[in-house]
């Protein structure tokens, strides 16, 4: 168990699987908690492939609610049903609408056969913009999700994790808003999504736009995640660190 903030990539591609990489998911440990950020399609894969044994998981913090983030989810759930394993309440936490959207997926594509019972539990967690939380209590880790620019008229949010004076900020999926800057400021790694090389778009972000607003983010490692087609098969960028499915680092 390591003593320190980790953050292991299990995904760090588009909902595409661009360049053949994982839909976004990430392991974040610190001490003898487990939580994942979001949950794509592809996410208990890389969790299997790991060594990482589901069950061991506390929480899922989920950004916002494309298929891309939290469709993994029914596929965590069908496991616990089936290879069970799993005796505490797994905490699902994210933005309105969370259980709505999760368990609608889930009953849809796993159905229980009428007088089955689920095997599982799952606490569910609205959290609002601003507010910090402490999943597993006072002196825990610390959560604060902040909203980001991605769908228009839905809450989205990228997220601070502080533990033992180390802070990860992820940015989840976002245009570029000036006040980015402001919410990821003094973060020790931001993990930061990447979509495109230089195309424009007020629900992405691109490469041309990490150079030119670069200064202004006051940060120490930036590693770029949900690569598109353009960034996917790249192996390094000068000035950035590109994230690789599986690689871990300490925050
Ligand atoms: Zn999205
Ligand atoms: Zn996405």
């Amino acid at each position: 168990m390591s003593r320190q903030l980790m953050l292991t990539v299990l995904g760090s591609g588009d909902p595409f699987g661009s360049g053949g990489r994982n839909q976004s998911g990430y392991l974040i440990q610190a001490g003898e908690f487990r939580w994942l950020l979001d949950c794509g399609v592809t996410t208990l894969v890389s969790l299997k492939r790991l060594g990482v044994d589901p069950a061991s998981l506390d929480l899922v913090l989920l950004t916002h609610l494309h298929g891309d983030h939290v469709a993994g989810l029914p596929f965590l759930y069908h496991e616990f049903q089936h290879l069970g394993g799993r005796a505490s309440p797994l905490g699902v936490a994210g933005p309105r609408g969370v259980k709505t959207r999760v368990e609608g997926i889930y009953r849809v594509l796993f159905p229980l056969k009428p007088g089955n019972g689920r095997r599982f539990r799952v606490d569910y967690r609205v959290l609002e913009p601003n507010r910090r939380f402490f999943p597993t209590g006072p002196g825990g880790p610390q959560v604060t999700p902040f909203p980001v620019r991605h769908q228009g008229d839905r809450m989205n949010f990228g997220y601070r994790i502080r533990w033992r004076g180390r802070e990860l900020a992820y940015s989840g999926d976002t245009g570029w808003f000036p006040a980015l800057a402001e919410q990821v400021r003094g973060a020790h790694l931001f993990l930061c999504e990447c979509t495109y090389a230089s195309k424009r778009s007020d629900k992405h972000l691109s490469l041309s736009e990490l150079r030119a607003n670069r200064k202004g983010l006051e940060v120490g490692t930036l590693l770029l995640t949900h690569l598109g087609p353009e960034l996917a098969r790249r192996r390094n960028i000068p000035g950035f660190k590109l994230a690789r499915d599986g690689m871990t680092i300490r925050v």
